[in-house]
Order: structure tokens, then C-alpha cells, then sequence
């Protein structure tokens, strides 16, 4: 039984009684000429009764009753002095119930005034703490991705690999967006790639079902793309290209991405700076030979200079013999120590004027200068017996190399292309022979 139900009981019995009372009071008013005095003080407490268990309404109506029986009392017996204290009684008490009641109500509302504003303010509270939880989570993603940023910078600084870069890219990129597809487009495949190497701008596109810039989209399901370009310079080396489903991603992830775009530009930049100086340097960091590029100017130069003034070179190529065995038997750092220890051997077993460079792996070059077939081939002997009289000891074990030389002469052979061509074919046919010889290249005998 619900309370509402019980009160609405209460109400009708109490009504019921209070009929009851005054009917009663009525019939013993008018049937003895007189009334009990007992009546009139139960009418008082049935009116405090019918406040306290309902409402201050019921007890005015129980004071209505309990009046009409006095005046029926006044109009029978008792004298007007009498009725008018009864009537001044139960009026009084509801009086005073009233005023009670009026202080109770004030009271009540200003409570459930401030209850409501509690209420309120919890509510605004709750929402405030539901905000701020969503926040936390968005901040700790945040400084997650931040975190991993670092190491990405500082892996991204460490090498000058485009291939190394371009994966260490790939990666971080994937664990940023893990539930997209990244990709790093070197030539434009789509409208969207065109923008992006046309404007050289990062470009957002949340629904390609809706964005009608890129007419290539019109036949594709609905997806969202991210796009940056990673600077070479003023040039876009290739962009970062991040897809997922419709509206997953937005602008604040394109801010990731152009961040990881920002870091990738300056490695790949580093990366070419890295490669001219390379280039810049003239000598070889493991044998202090000449590099490559070095050594090609300089037999450019000699052979300009030799065609100038009459003269003749010899121009050798070298290249130690089963040096991949070697590697294999001693480990490749011992390897490099070979190389290191043969080249420091053939500086010394030349002439100062003698220019020597690493053409590429264990292969050397050497330019003799004003020197003539056989003056050349003495020396290019020379060497290879140096070589091999070069000893290394690695964990107790003696170990060693040999070499096989090709040997090219100016000006049989006229021009840089020629003279490297036929020194390389000779040493081919040194190695084809059996190793270890110095072997003329047949123009120039
Ligand atoms: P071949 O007698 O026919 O020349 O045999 P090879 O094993 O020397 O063969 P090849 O010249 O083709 O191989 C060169 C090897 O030299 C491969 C590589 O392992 C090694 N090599 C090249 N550069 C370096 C280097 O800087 N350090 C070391 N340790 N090894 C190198
Ligand atoms: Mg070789
Ligand atoms: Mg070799």
C-alpha cells in the first residue's frame, strides 16, 4: 500500500469521525436541551488530531463543525459567554496551527529551495567531473603521443638514411593513428595527392562522401583522410597520407600530423646535408685514402695535365683477393682493420706524388703520375708484394691478405672512362688467372 493511499484512509475515516461527532453532538444538543462539555473538548482535539495526521484544511473543517455545534449548544442551553469561549478556543488553536504551519511551509521551501540549488550545483559538479574525465583521457593520449614524439625526433636525428627515415616515419605514424592506414606517397596517385604536392599544404578531409573537391572520391566509400607533404628544401620529398573510416579523423589529428611532418622535413633535410658534406670530404673515414669522388677529380686532373704536357701515367686498380671469406673467417671489424692496415701499407710502398683513393668496398686505385709502362708496372709489383707481406694477428692467429692489381697506361688508354674500363678488365683477368698478380691491361703493353 502506498503512503499517498494510507493518508487518503486516514482522511476519510477521520472525516467519517468527525461526521460522526458532530451528528452525534447534535442529536444529544437538541434531544437533552443541553451540551456535554466533554463534546466540546473532543471537538478541540479531533481539530489537533486532524492537523497532525492530515492537514491544516481537514482541521478548519473539524473547527467549522465543532462551531456550528456551539451555536446550535448557544441556541439551546448554554449562555453567549460560554459559546463565544469555545468558538474563541477553536478558533485560537487554528490560529495558532495556521501560523505554525505558514512558518513550516516557509521553512520547507527555503529548504527545498536550497535543495534544488544543491541539486543543481551537483549536477553542474557531476557534469564538470564527466567533462574533466574525458579531458584526463584526452590529455594523457596527448602527452602518450608527445612522449613518443620525442623518441621519434631523436631517432629521426640520428639517421641520414632515407630508407631509415622513411620507416622510422611509417612506424610513429601507425602508432598515432593505430586504427588507420599510413602511407608515404612518393609520386601522386589520387586528387587528393595532387593537392597536397601542388599546394604543398597538410589537407584535411573528414568524410569523403561529402567533400566535394576531389571528383576522384565520387565512386569511393565513405572515408576520412589526412594528408602532409615533408619537405626537401623548397621540394616535397613525399607526403604523409593517413586513411580511415568516415569522420575519424579531423583537424586536431591533422596537427599531429603536421607536426610529424615538421620533424620529418628537418631529417630528411639533415639527411642531404649530410650527403653533401660527404661528398665535400675528401678522405676516406676508415683508410684516410682519397674518396671516390675525390680520386675521379684528380685522374680527370691528370689526365688533363698529362694530355697537356706530353706525359705519360699509369693508372692501377687494386682489389684484395676473397676478402668476403676473410670477413667470414676473422669477423667484418677485423676485416676493416685489414683494409685500414693494407692501405697504410701502399702509402708507404708508393712515391709521395702517388695518388691514392678507395674507388668503392676493398677495391684501391692508385694514380702514378709521369711514370711510364714499365716504371708502372715495377711499382703496381711492389705493392702487391707489400700486401701480401702485411701481417695481422687476431685472437693469436696470424692472418693476411693478397691482392690482385690491373695496371692501365696514358695515354693508350686516353680519357678517365677508358683507362678505368681497361685497369678493371686486366684486374678481372687477374682474378680469372688465379689471384694475387698484377696483371697489364692489353692496350697498354
Ligand atoms: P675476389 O677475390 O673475387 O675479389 O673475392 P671477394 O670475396 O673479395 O669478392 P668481392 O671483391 O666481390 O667482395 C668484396 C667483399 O669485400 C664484400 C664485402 O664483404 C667486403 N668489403 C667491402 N668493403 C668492406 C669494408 O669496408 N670492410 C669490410 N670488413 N669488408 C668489406
Ligand atoms: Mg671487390
Ligand atoms: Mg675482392
Amino acid at each position: 500500500m502506498t503512503t499517498a493511499f494510507k493518508k487518503f484512509l486516514l482522511e476519510i475515516l477521520l472525516y467519517f469521525l468527525l461526521t460522526l461527532a458532530f451528528l452525534a453532538a447534535l442529536y444529544f444538543t437538541f434531544r437533552t436541551g443541553r451540551i456535554a462539555p466533554e463534546m466540546l473538548l473532543l471537538y478541540g482535539c479531533l481539530v489537533i488530531i486532524a492537523y497532525m495526521a492530515l492537514s491544516i484544511y481537514v482541521a478548519v473543517s473539524a473547527a467549522l463543525l465543532a462551531t456550528l455545534v456551539v451555536i446550535a449548544a448557544a441556541i439551546v442551553e448554554i449562555s453567549l459567554l460560554h459559546a463565544v469561549t469555545m468558538l474563541a478556543l477553536y478558533w485560537g488553536i487554528i490560529y495558532f496551527l495556521n501560523c505554525h504551519t505558514d512558518a513550516a511551509v516557509e521553512e520547507y521551501g527555503r529548504n527545498k529551495l536550497l535543495l534544488e540549488n544543491a541539486g543543481g550545483r551537483l549536477t553542474e559538479f557531476e557534469e564538470g567531473i564527466k567533462r574533466g574525465k574525458a579531458l584526463i583521457s584526452e590529455l594523457e593520449k596527448g602527452i602518450n603521443r608527445y612522449e613518443g614524439m620525442e623518441k621519434f625526433s631523436m631517432k629521426l636525428g640520428t639517421t641520414f638514411s632515407l630508407k631509415d627515415i622513411s620507416m622510422y616515419i611509417t612506424n610513429f605514424t601507425r602508432s598515432a593513428f593505430p586504427s588507420a592506414q599510413v602511407r608515404l606517397i612518393k609520386d601522386a596517385q589520387d586528387a587528393c595527392d595532387r593537392w597536397v604536392y601542388s599546394q604543398q599544404k597538410p589537407l584535411c578531409v573528414e568524410s569523403t562522401a561529402t567533400d566535394y573537391r576531389f571528383n576522384s572520391f565520387a565512386s569511393r566509400p565513405g572515408a576520412s583522410i589526412i594528408a602532409c607533404p615533408v619537405f626537401n628544401g623548397e621540394a616535397v620529398q613525399f607526403i604523409i597520407k593517413v586513411t580511415a573510416e568516415e569522420k575519424k579523423l579531423s583537424l586536431p589529428d591533422l596537427r599531429v600530423l603536421t607536426l610529424i611532418g615538421s620533424l620529418s622535413s628537418i631529417a630528411v633535410e639533415n639527411m642531404t646535408l649530410f650527403e653533401k658534406t660527404q661528398e665535400l670530404s675528401i678522405t676516406d673515414d676508415l683508410t684516410g685514402l682519397y674518396t671516390h669522388t675525390h680520386f675521379m677529380e684528380r685522374l680527370r686532373g691528370e689526365v688533363e695535365r698529362a694530355s697537356m704536357y706530353a706525359e705519360k701515367f699509369v693508372f692501377v686498380m687494386l682489389d684484395i683477393d676473397n676478402f668476403k671469406k676473410f670477413n667470414d673467417s676473422f669477423g667484418h671489424p677485423a676485416g676493416d682493420e685489414v683494409l685500414a692496415g693494407v692501405s697504410r701499407r701502399i702509402l708507404k710502398s708508393i712515391r709521395k706524388t702517388d695518388i691514392v683513393g678507395r674507388y668503392g668496398g676493398e677495391e684501391i686505385s692508385v694514380i702514378l703520375p709521369r711514370t711510364d709502362f714499365k716504371r708502372g708496372l715495377d711499382i703496381a709489383r711492389n705493392i702487391r708484394k707489400a700486401v701480401k707481406n702485411e701481417r695481422f694477428n687476431f685472437g693469436g692467429k696470424s692472418a693476411g691478405v693478397t691482392a690482385t692489381l690491373g695496371l692501365a697506361c696514358f695515354p693508350a688508354c686516353s680519357t678517365e672512362e677508358t683507362l678505368v674500363k681497361a685497369a678493371d678488365d686486366a684486374l678481372y683477368e687477374g682474378k680469372e688467372k688465379g689471384r694475387d698478380r698484377v696483371v697489364p691491361a692489353a692496350s697498354s703493353k
